[in-house]
C-alpha cells in the first residue's frame, strides 16, 4: 500500500498549481461574480486540464475518467478560486452523461469541445419543488411520432446562460430519462437565480415546448436515473477534494496570522487554545484528505460499487471544511471578519458544499443503509 501520489498525479497537481497561480490575482474578482470570468476561462482553456473530463477517444487525457486526478485538481483550484474550481468541475459533471450514454454522434459533436473548455457543460436536475427528492421532478419529455417535446423549468443550474448545452433530467411516462439540449434551441430561456452568499454562475432554465429530435435522448428511455448515479459515482468525491483544498487554504491563512500576531506577549499560535485549534484543524484536514483519496481511488475502479465511500468522503470533507474555516476565522479575530479578505471568502464558500451534490443528512441516510446491509 502506497500513501503517496505517484509521478503522474504529481504532474497533474503541478499543472493545477500552475493554473491556480496564473489566475490568483483575479481570484477575488472572479469569485465575486455570477457570470463567467473571461480571463479565468481562457486560463482554464490554456491549461489543457479540462481534458481530464473526457475520455481519450474524444480528445481527453485517459481511457476512463480518473476521479483521483479530478480530486487532486479540484483540491488545488478551490484553494485559490471557487469560480475556477466550478468551471473545471462542471465540464465533467455536465458532460459525463454524454460520455456514458451519448450516441456516437452526440459524443463526437460535444466531447472534444468540452475537453478544450470551448463548450461549457451544464447538468439540469433541480427544480423549484424537487431538490434532494429528485423523483419529484415535473419537467417532462413527451414522445411524439417523429421526435420529443421537452417542457418544464429547472432551477439553480450551474453555468446557466453560459453553457453550450444542458443535460436535462426529466419525467418520461412513469420513468425518468435524460436529453441533451443545445442552449440555442428554440424555447430554451434562462432567468437569474437569487444571488448566493458565495456567488456562483447560476440560473433557472426554462424549456417551453422545446422540440427535439428522437436522438436527443441520452441512453434509452427510462435510463435517466442510471445516468445521474453514474455521474455521482465519478464526481461526488470530487466535492470532497475541493473541500479539502478549501480547508487547507483556510488553515494556511490562520497559520500565517497566528504565527505573527502577538497578544499577551507571544504569538497567538503559542497560546494554548489557539494551538489546539491549529492542531485539531490540521489533523482533520489530513484525515479528510486520506479518506478522499481512497474513495477517489475506489471510484476509479468501480464508481457504482463505491458510491457510499464517495458519500462518506463528501460528508466528512465538507463538514470538516465548515468546522475548520470557522475555527480559522475565530483564530484570526476581527481580521477574519473583513469582507472579501481571503478567509472571509473561504468562510462563505464552505457553506454550500454541505448542500449540493447530496446534502449531508441525505448522504447519511444512504451510508447508514449501506452499513446495515453489509454487516452480517
Ligand atoms: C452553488 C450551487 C450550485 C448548484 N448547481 C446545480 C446544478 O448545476 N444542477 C442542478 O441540478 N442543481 C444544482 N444545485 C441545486 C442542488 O443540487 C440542490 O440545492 C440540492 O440538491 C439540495 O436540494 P434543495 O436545496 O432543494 O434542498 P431540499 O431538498 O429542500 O433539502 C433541504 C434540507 O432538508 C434536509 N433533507 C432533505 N431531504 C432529507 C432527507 N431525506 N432526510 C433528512 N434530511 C433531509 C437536508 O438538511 C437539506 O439540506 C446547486 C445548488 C447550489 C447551492
Amino acid at each position: 500500500m502506497n500513501f503517496e501520489l505517484d509521478s503522474g498525479y504529481l504532474e497533474i497537481q503541478r499543472q493545477a498549481r500552475e493554473l491556480a497561480a496564473s489566475i490568483e490575482p483575479l481570484a477575488a474578482e472572479a469569485d465575486a461574480s455570477n457570470e463567467i470570468h473571461p480571463a479565468v476561462l481562457t486560463a482554464l482553456q490554456t491549461s489543457g486540464l479540462s481534458d481530464l473530463m473526457v475520455t481519450s477517444e474524444h480528445g481527453g487525457r485517459s481511457e476512463r475518467l480518473d476521479p483521483l486526478a479530478i480530486c487532486i485538481v479540484r483540491e488545488v483550484l478551490m484553494a485559490t478560486s471557487s469560480h475556477l474550481d466550478s468551471l473545471f468541475a462542471l465540464q465533467g459533471i455536465g458532460s459525463y452523461a454524454i460520455t456514458v450514454g451519448g450516441s456516437p454522434a452526440q459524443r463526437t459533436l460535444w466531447l472534444p469541445r468540452v475537453a478544450k473548455a470551448k463548450s461549457l457543460a451544464a447538468l439540469a436536475l433541480t427544480e423549484p419543488d424537487a431538490g434532494s427528492d429528485l423523483k419529484a421532478v415535473t419537467t417532462e419529455i413527451e414522445s411524439t411520432g417523429d421526435g420529443l417535446v421537452l417542457r418544464g423549468s429547472k432551477s439553480f443550474i450551474s453555468n446557466a446562460g453560459s453553457a453550450a448545452f444542458y443535460v436535462v433530467f426529466a419525467k418520461e411516462d412513469s420513468a425518468f430519462s435524460m436529453v441533451l439540449v443545445p442552449a440555442d434551441m428554440k424555447g430554451v430561456s434562462v432567468t437569474p437565480t437569487p444571488e448566493l452568499i458565495a456567488p456562483h454562475v447560476l440560473g433557472d432554465v426554462h424549456f417551453d415546448d422545446v422540440i427535439l429530435p428522437a436522438d436527443a435522448r441520452l441512453g434509452q428511455a427510462g435510463q435517466g436515473m442510471d445516468l445521474v448515479l453514474a455521474t455521482l459515482g465519478v464526481f461526488r468525491v470530487s466535492v470532497a477534494g475541493a473541500a479539502v483544498g478549501l480547508a487547507q487554504a483556510a488553515l494556511e491563512e490562520a497559520v500565517r496570522h497566528t504565527r505573527t500576531r502577538e497578544q499577551f506577549g507571544r504569538p497567538l499560535a503559542r497560546l494554548g487554545a489557539v494551538a489546539q485549534m491549529l492542531a485539531d484543524s490540521w489533523t482533520e484536514v489530513e484525515m479528510a484528505r486520506l479518506l478522499t483519496y481512497r474513495a477517489a481511488s475506489l471510484a476509479k475502479e468501480n464508481p457504482a460499487a463505491s458510491l457510499h465511500h464517495s458519500s462518506m468522503a463528501k460528508l466528512a470533507a465538507s463538514e470538516m471544511a465548515s468546522r475548520v474555516v470557522d475555527r480559522c476565522v475565530q483564530m484570526m479575530g476581527r481580521f477574519g471578519l473583513i469582507r472579501d479578505s481571503k478567509i472571509e471568502r473561504l468562510y462563505r464558500q464552505a457553506r454550500p458544499m454541505r448542500i449540493y451534490e447530496g446534502a449531508s443528512e441525505v448522504l447519511r441516510l444512504g451510508i447508514a443503509r449501506q452499513l446495515t446491509e453489509e454487516v452480517q
